[in-house]
């Protein structure tokens, strides 16, 4: 292959570790095909986070076609990247990000080291690379980190507000059916659209939402992080926006299977965190499926009050629980302050806490029987592959999606949407744990079963990335 012939595709997440796992994953896979060239764009912030957790030099010297970049997300390096700040953060992309990234393209055009690119690949969030690529003639790929269900509300926001579905205040309309997304007609109630549509329309969020949205459209292809045997009918509408679509997820369960030696996937840093491992001897010790393992993710923070049900529910349900309490979990670094006597011997009888845990390697421990989560898609997508049943408790974003798909379409687990009080949790996480309903058992194991049939050879996840891999070969002729 001649030089100018290689094939590089510039990669660029929205700076937040949700975003930049899936993409990180993607990017080993596509760097694993061989021939393929890989710029990876990094905010500064979260490039110097992955070079504390992992040997940088050391992946180059497997991946010597693999190479990381990192640009200014506009915010101070010492500014944890949660809460109200993440807004900031998305604004920050248009008016900072957005000129650096076209000066790194420009600059790797001009490079002779390495062949010029040929495709971008951009979160779904970062749709100013659209306009960068199509000024510099570079085809582009649009990479909504989402599932499918969640991006196709996304996408329909603007619907929503014409009509009249949101803005929605009163309690009384919660649970009032969505009609305006087409396909979705008897899934949603108002309070499982996401967390952005309880906010005013005039909100810059919303507006933030509705334009990358609408932009997305611009691109000819997109690439999902799910299976088609998940989410078929909704691929298929969403097919009807795009040239191409390539559904690969789950992106690290596909990467764990094709990956050709025996070395630790860079994606696992991903999470931009250091694991506690010591997790993992704990749960050797616990019964099969007796552990309900809780994370709520990178970025949902917990008011005490909440916090503290939380723990009173884990203590009273008896159950040994596994609980990833980060250290800026609680919002405002509020002080976690005196607590009781009960929860301090409940937790030290059948509970162990971690800052950060090892997750995809929890949910595949056979002692781990469900899943308390903020139904991030990355954990959805992990809990669905292990076939562990979960509960939901969704903040923001596409998280009220998930959760409601989980509980009413897929049937792998329980939706406690907008309730945070002990004694409901408590029941839940009993239910989950001694009842299961033999619906929820079935369906969980028999999605798990096609998750697993997606990543194989010849499963359908294997195939559209073989696709995906051809064709980004052929825009580099
Ligand atoms: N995660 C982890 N250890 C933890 C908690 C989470 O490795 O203790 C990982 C998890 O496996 C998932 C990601 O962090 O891949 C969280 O992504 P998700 O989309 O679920 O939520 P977000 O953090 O974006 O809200």
């Amino acid at each position: 292959m001649e030089q100018d012939k290689v094939p590089h595709v510039v990669i660029l997440p929205l700076p937040l570790s949700g975003h930049v796992k899936p993409m990180l994953s993607l990017a080993e896979l596509l760097c694993d095909a061989g021939f393929l060239i890989i710029t990876f764009v990094n905010s500064d912030y979260n490039h110097d986070r992955l070079e504390r957790v992992m040997d940088i030099q050391a992946f180059y010297n497997r991946s010597p076609g693999f190479r990381f970049v990192s640009i200014s997300d506009g915010l101070p390096l010492d500014q944890p990247r949660l809460g109200p700040i993440i807004l900031q953060l998305f604004f920050n992309t248009r008016t900072v990000s957005k000129p650096l990234f076209r000066e790194i393209l420009i600059s790797l055009r001009q490079s002779t080291e390495r062949s010029p690119p040929t495709c971008i690949i951009a979160d779904g969030l970062m749709c100013f690379a659209i306009d960068v690529a199509e000024e510099l003639g570079v085809p582009i790929i649009t990479f909504p980190t989402h599932g499918s269900h969640g991006m196709w509300t996304i996408m329909h926001t603007s619907n929503l507000i014409e009509e009249g579905e949101v803005p929605f205040q009163e309690e009384s309309d919660m649970d009032k059916p969505i009609t305006s997304i087409p396909g979705m007609e008897s899934l949603l109630r108002r309070r499982d659209l996401p967390g952005n549509c309880r906010l005013e329309v005039e909100n810059p969020l919303i507006k933030f939402i509705i334009s990358e949205a609408s932009a997305m459209k611009r691109a000819s292809t997109l690439i999902l992080n799910t299976f088609e045997e998940l989410e078929a009918p909704i691929i298929a509408r969403l097919g009807s926006f795009f040239d191409k679509v390539y559904a690969i997820g789950p992106l690290h369960a596909l990467l764990k299977t094709r990956i050709k030696d025996s070395s630790q996937p860079v994606s696992s840093f991903g999470s931009l965190r250091k694991e506690d491992s010591s997790c993992m001897e704990w749960l050797n010790s616990q019964p099969l499926k007796s552990v309900i393992y809780v994370s709520f993710g990178s970025v949902v923070e917990l008011s005490r009050d909440q916090l503290i049900e939380f723990w009173h529910c884990l203590v009273n349900s008896r159950k040994p629980f596994l609980w990833v309490v980060r250290p800026d979990l609680i919002e405002g670094n509020e002080e976690l302050g005196q607590i009781s006597e009960e929860i301090e011997q409940g937790t030290k009888e059948r509970g162990y806490m971690v800052s950060w845990a090892p997750q995809e390697e929890v949910l595949a421990h056979p002692s781990v029987g469900g899943f308390l989560t903020h139904s991030g898609w990355n954990s959805t997508l992990e809990s669905i592959f292990e076939g562990v049943p979960m509960i939901c408790w969704p903040q923001a974003a596409d998280q009220q999606v998930n959760g409601r798909c989980v509980s009413e379409l897929w049937r792998v687990g329980f939706d406690m949407k907008d309730t945070c009080d002990r004694f409901i949790i408590e029941k839940m996480v009993r239910n989950l744990m001694e009842d299961k309903s033999e619906e929820i058992m079935r369906s969980t194991n028999e999605i798990a079963r096609m998750a697993r049939g997606s990543v194989k050879e010849n499963g359908s996840s294997h195939c559209n990335l073989e696709r995906l891999i051809e064709d980004l070969r052929l825009m580099s002729l």
